[in-house]
């Protein structure tokens, strides 16, 4: 099982690993790694692989049957190798600042009109929100921006831990999403926005909120009845 090292100091950017497996020619599995696998709504890291002087340029990263595996550009790595990770950390670091702007959001808009998040997508220049509300106009969310805004100029921490499953879920309001909680694990990790949100999440954030920025909203789509897309944008 390959240590997720991004998950204990999500500021690592460089890391020496060993090679586990690579299948395939490309598709290559670590002993640790700091690379962070698509899902949870944040995006895979790109960065580069290295042995020696040779240069193995990382492409994808996934999660196939519980395994971290790197997709590199051209093969050549061998079981065994010893290797050192380096992320692109200009395209992690603006992930991190729109994950940990996308929680502040939510909770804002979650707490103050009850609505429900039913999925989010974070890219490196946008990121996309739904939420079922049923009474909605533009302005509301306008008012959740500047409400978000105004937290993220504040010295407020970002902390994350890890919590036994059944005190996790006594928190109310931990679970964001209905469908986001993976069955049968004995722990949860939780990120903490200190005074402003808990919730289970596997993502990587900033240190504090000061970090984000500002956002601004981009725009919003009306998809049915009672669910809305939002897009907004570090700036
Ligand atoms: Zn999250």
């Amino acid at each position: 099982m390959t240590q997720a090292l991004y998950l204990e100091d999500s500021y690592r950017r460089e890391c020496d690993s060993s090679i586990i497996s690579v299948k395939d020619g490309k598709y290559v599995v670590l002993d640790q790694t700091i690379f962070y696998p698509n899902g949870g709504g944040q995006p895979w890291d790109t960065g580069t692989i290295k042995r020696g002087n040779e240069d193995f340029g990382v492409t994808y990263v996934g999660k196939f049957s519980g395994e971290i595996s790197h997709e590199v550009n051209h093969d050549g790595l061998h079981k065994g190798d010893a290797v050192t990770c380096m992320l692109n950390w200009e395209r992690r670091y603006k992930l991190m600042r729109s994950h940990t702007a996308a929680h502040v959001f939510a909770s804002l808009l979650c707490t103050g009109t009850g609505a429900l998040i039913t999925g989010n997508q974070l890219a490196e220049d946008k990121i996309r929100f739904d939420f079922s509300l049923k009474e909605y106009d533009r302005d509301i969310l306008g008012r959740y921006i500047n409400q978000t805004n105004a937290l993220l100029r504040r010295d407020i921490p970002v902390k994350c831990y890890t919590l036994p499953r059944e005190e996790a879920l006594s928190i109310p309001g931990i679970i964001k999403m209905a469908k986001a909680l993976p069955p049968n694990i004995p722990s949860l990790r939780i990120v903490e926005i200190v005074g402003v949100d808990q919730q289970a999440d596997g993502g990587t954030h900033v240190r504090n909120l000061r970090e984000v920025g500002q956002i601004t909203l981009l725009k919003t789509k009306n998809k049915g009845k009672s669910n809305r897309r939002v897009y907004f944008t570090l700036t």
